[in-house]
């Protein structure tokens, strides 16, 4: 499944790119900023180094399954509040960050932005970040939240997909990004009560019936998770289709 240019190949791919480069110079997606003046990872983030900086990464001790923030005291990690009583399907979340500030911005952007920049850079963040996590857990497929074609449609641009794609290639694995697929287009869960976010939901996923999973380990990328309502109903009908665990992750989880 490897996609490892050859040596010669790759040498070319790298001399277009700094030739597009020169007559090109990219922009940091957040500031628009030159990004060759002070990046060393710019090839593949286009965030620059001082936006990075900006971003309110997780460091504080989260619930493994939701990333909502829990107490901690003398080295151990309390109870969440947050999903205790939800029943989310999916075992654990992987949250680059709060939904707040730069991150929330950026998270907008991949809503909005056709080339998949921010998207792309955010996963190449989360990459970095959740590596070592990521090898561990042993993942066989990576997909994406369910996109409803008219919603696709009238945005032009399906975030998590592409996102999902990224980290896919990353992680070596199928991106089997439209698995799961929504039965009809249900309305939004902005402004929904928790309860309701689950109630609008339920019973509105199918996976595609040509997907066999045999056990799988499944990643399942959104763009921001609050309640997780909407990947526990998306882990439901995986773990009902034979995948054996469903993890989840998100550039950005909202703060509690
Ligand atoms: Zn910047
Ligand atoms: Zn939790």
């Amino acid at each position: 499944m490897s996609r490892a240019l050859a040596p010669s190949r790759r040498w070319w791919s790298e001399a277009y790119r700094a030739g597009l480069d020169l007559l090109f110079p990219r922009r940091c997606v957040a500031c628009n900023d030159d990004l060759l003046a002070h990046d060393a990872d710019a090839a593949s983030i286009s965030i620059c180094s001082p936006c990075q900086r900006k971003l309110e990464l997780i460091d504080w001790p989260v619930c493994s399954r939701c990333a909502a923030p829990v107490p901690a005291t003398g080295g151990v990690t309390l109870d969440c509040n947050h999903c205790r009583g939800d029943k989310l399907r999916f075992q654990r979340t992987l949250a680059l960050g709060s939904y707040e500030g730069l991150l929330r911005q950026l998270v907008m952007r991949t809503k909005t932005d056709r080339n998949g920049v921010a998207a792309n850079s955010l996963m190449e963040l989360a990459w970095r970040r959740f590596e070592s996590q990521l090898a561990e857990l042993d993942i066989d497929i990576v997909t994406a939240v369910p996109m409803h074609r008219w919603k696709r449609w009238q945005r032009g641009v399906n975030g998590p997909l592409i996102m999902a794609r990224r980290i896919a290639e990353r992680l070596h694995v199928p991106c089997w990004g439209e698995m799961v697929r929504l039965v009809r287009n249900v309305p939004p869960q902005v402004g929904l009560s928790r309860p309701a976010r689950f109630r609008n939901l339920a019973g509105e996923m199918v996976v595609g019936p040509s997907y066999h999973l045999g056990a799988a380990r499944v990643l399942i990328v959104d763009d921001i998770l609050t309640t997780g309502a909407t990947c526990s109903e998306a882990a439901r009908v995986l773990l009902r289709a034979g995948a054996a665990e469903v993890t989840v992750l998100v550039p950005a989880r909202t703060p509690a």
